[in-house]
């Protein structure tokens, strides 16, 4: 991708169009003050960063709105850039109208996501930052919010810079060794090379491990209920969906339609996979042998696998339990056995199912704790304020990159490969760690970054 001038005047709408009361106007780039100086009615060209002020944007001799423009002044600005804000009202004709002058008077409409971009190209964020800027609009929860705003604020970025550091000065000694070859030296002490990249597995494997709890914070975790008819699958659904709808129905203006299917636990949204489903197929499902096929099983990342207790089969729930997990659930699926139907039966003869939840699906018996074990299918600990989560698939997929690197080193190490292959690898973790942060970055990487973003971020 070839990017557009980055020494053009840019201009977007940063507020939806059409909407709202005030709608927020954004110009970034050398002419900016220039631009704004032959529409607006007061003089702000000596005016000083960071101050709002109020006039008239005039089209010829008409007066187009009243409107407060506010100035940032290189480098104090979101692009590092001179940047002018205009508050003008939320009409679509006024946003459009206030563009089309502002294009007539030299400024260019930015492409997506390119004051991002700027802000990203000028050092005032690096990429991870970027695209946490993104996240944080699109945060839909508590726990989103949290990630996406420490994210923003560089606590990513400051432990992936300190790794880097680190391997960095490693490298620097082994390559050291290299240039004297002949004379058989060892400046990085093996030992101590040994003890910092455990270190470093250490703290990249619990970065890529909180990606399952990223994604699910980002996306919401798909969830399938499955089991023999009559288990009581509908009314476990039904039971879990109304205690939230019962809740969420007090909040004016929630659609219910939105929430129809998801349940949220401390902020995580659990979405019940083609629950429509559920009901039609259940007659076609043997009665011992849960079909195994289903679509909905596949695209779920938990199953709650459910069993009447009240059942003639009840006594082969193991047996099922097991060949279903066999057969059924992939490496990266939670299978949870449900037993259901508690308020019929003595659960003392049931013990040996020991891993299930034991519920009542009618009588709303123990739904908590089946809650809980949702919960802990996607973190076994709560969320503490400072927690580096990765939310961006981007980052795992890189993490992970690193951490088979790291685990060459490590092997390399117990065998004495050479110092330069062991470099290499080192090397090779330092250009990784650089891609996240965009040390290391190319148009491609950029453009197929930015092109996700919408125009006016
Ligand atoms: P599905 O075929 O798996 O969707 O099962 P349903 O949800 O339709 O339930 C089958 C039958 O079991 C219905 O008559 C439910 O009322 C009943 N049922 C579901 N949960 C419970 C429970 O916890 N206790 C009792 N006693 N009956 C239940």
């Amino acid at each position: 991708m070839q990017f557009s001038d980055p020494s053009d005047t840019i201009c977007a709408l940063s507020t939806p169009s059409g909407v709202g009361a005030i709608s927020l106007i954004r110009l970034s780039g050398k002419k900016s003050l220039e631009i704004i100086g032959q529409v607006f009615s007061k003089d702000i060209s000596k005016a000083v960063s960071h101050t709002a002020h109020f006039g008239k944007i005039k089209s010829d001799e008409d007066i187009l709105d009243e409107v407060v423009v506010t100035v940032y002044l290189n480098p104090r600005s979101f692009t590092g850039e001179d940047m002018i804000e205009i508050a003008c009202h939320g009409s679509r004709y006024v946003q459009a109208e206030l563009l089309k002058l502002l294009l007539s008077k030299g400024a260019r409409l930015a492409t997506p996501g390119e004051f991002s971009l700027r802000a990203f190209l000028n050092g005032k964020m690096d990429l991870s930052q970027t695209e946490a800027v993104a996240d944080l609009i699109h945060a839909g929860s508590k726990a989103a919010h949290k990630v996406a705003m420490n994210q923003m604020r560089g606590g990513f970025s400051k432990e992936l810079n300190d790794l880097r550091q680190q391997l960095l000065n490693f490298a620097s000694l082994v390559e050291l060794e290299l240039d004297f070859s002949q004379e058989d030296v060892e400046f990085a002490d093996r030992t101590q090379l040994k003890k910092l990249i455990a270190e470093i597995d250490g703290r990249i494997s619990k970065l890529a491990d909180s990606f399952k709890l990223g994604n699910a914070i980002k996306n919401g975790v798909p969830v399938a209920i499955v089991g023999p008819p009559n288990a009581g699958k509908s009314t476990l659904l039904n039971a879990l969906l109304n205690e939230e709808k019962a809740i969420v129905s007090d909040i004016a203006g929630t659609t219910r339609d939105v929430i129809e299917d998801t349940v949220i636990v401390d902020g995580i949204e659990f979405r019940f996979i083609d629950t429509a489903g559920i009901r039609e197929t259940a007659d076609r499902i043997e009665l011992l042998g849960i079909e195994r096929s289903f679509e909905q099983i596949k695209k779920a990342s938990v199953i709650l696998l459910l069993f009447d207790l009240t059942s003639e089969n009840a006594i082969h729930i193991q047996t099922q339990i097991d060949n279903f997990r066999k057969n059924s659930v992939s490496d990266d699926q939670v299978l949870i056995p449900v037993l259901n139907k508690t308020d019929m039966v003595d659960t003392a003869k049931f013990e040996s199912l020991k891993n299930g939840v034991f519920i009542s699906a009618g009588k709303k018996l123990n739904l908590d704790q089946l809650k809980k074990n949702l919960l802990n299918s996607v973190q076994n600990h709560s969320l503490t304020d400072d927690q580096l989560i990765v939310t961006n698939v981007r980052h795992y997929e890189i993490l992970k990159k690193c951490k088979e690197a790291l685990s060459r080193i490590q092997e390399g190490m117990e065998n004495d490969i050479p110092g330069d292959l062991l470099a290499m690898d080192i090397r090779e973790i330092i250009y990784h760690l650089g891609e996240i942060t965009g040390t290391i970055s190319n148009d491609e990487l950029l453009g197929n970054i930015f092109a996700n973003f919408c125009i006016g971020k």
